[in-house]
């Protein structure tokens, strides 16, 4: 679709930081990253809901979200993936969110309970 910011992704009309390409499926880093290595993956056919994407379309999505969130490294992730404005859907192109959680050991900078 013409004016869908992600079709432009995929073509290479707007830049990203391209994770993974297939014949079906388009990975990147996501521009206002939740935590650090928040990536998306979309179906190239391009749908506002999930349920508009046919099923050979969408298969290969959710391996490719399992392989990016194995090599974050992360013991902790979310996948998820929004439908329609009050369901905070901002782009009208499926995607899922691959969000990683910082790992313990590394954490957030700070220790708690304070010493
Ligand atoms: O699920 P939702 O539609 O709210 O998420 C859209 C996501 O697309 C946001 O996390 C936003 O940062 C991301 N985005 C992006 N590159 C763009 C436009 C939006 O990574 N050019």
């Amino acid at each position: 679709m013409a004016a869908c910011i992600f079709c432009k992704i995929i073509k290479g009309e707007i830049p990203s930081f391209k994770l993974f390409e297939s014949e079906k499926v388009f990975a990147f880093l996501d521009i206002q990253p939740l935590s650090q290595g928040h990536a998306l993956v979309i179906p190239k056919f391009h749908g506002e809901k999930l349920v508009d994407i046919p099923d050979e379309q969408l298969a290969e999505c959710l391996p490719v979200a399992k392989k990016i969130a194995k090599a974050t490294g992360a013991e902790n992730y979310n996948i998820l993936q929004n439908n329609g404005r009050l369901a905070h859907q901002l782009v009208d192109h499926v995607h899922f969110h691959v969000i990683p959680k910082p790992n313990q050991q590394e954490g957030l900078g700070i220790t708690w309970p304070a010493e």
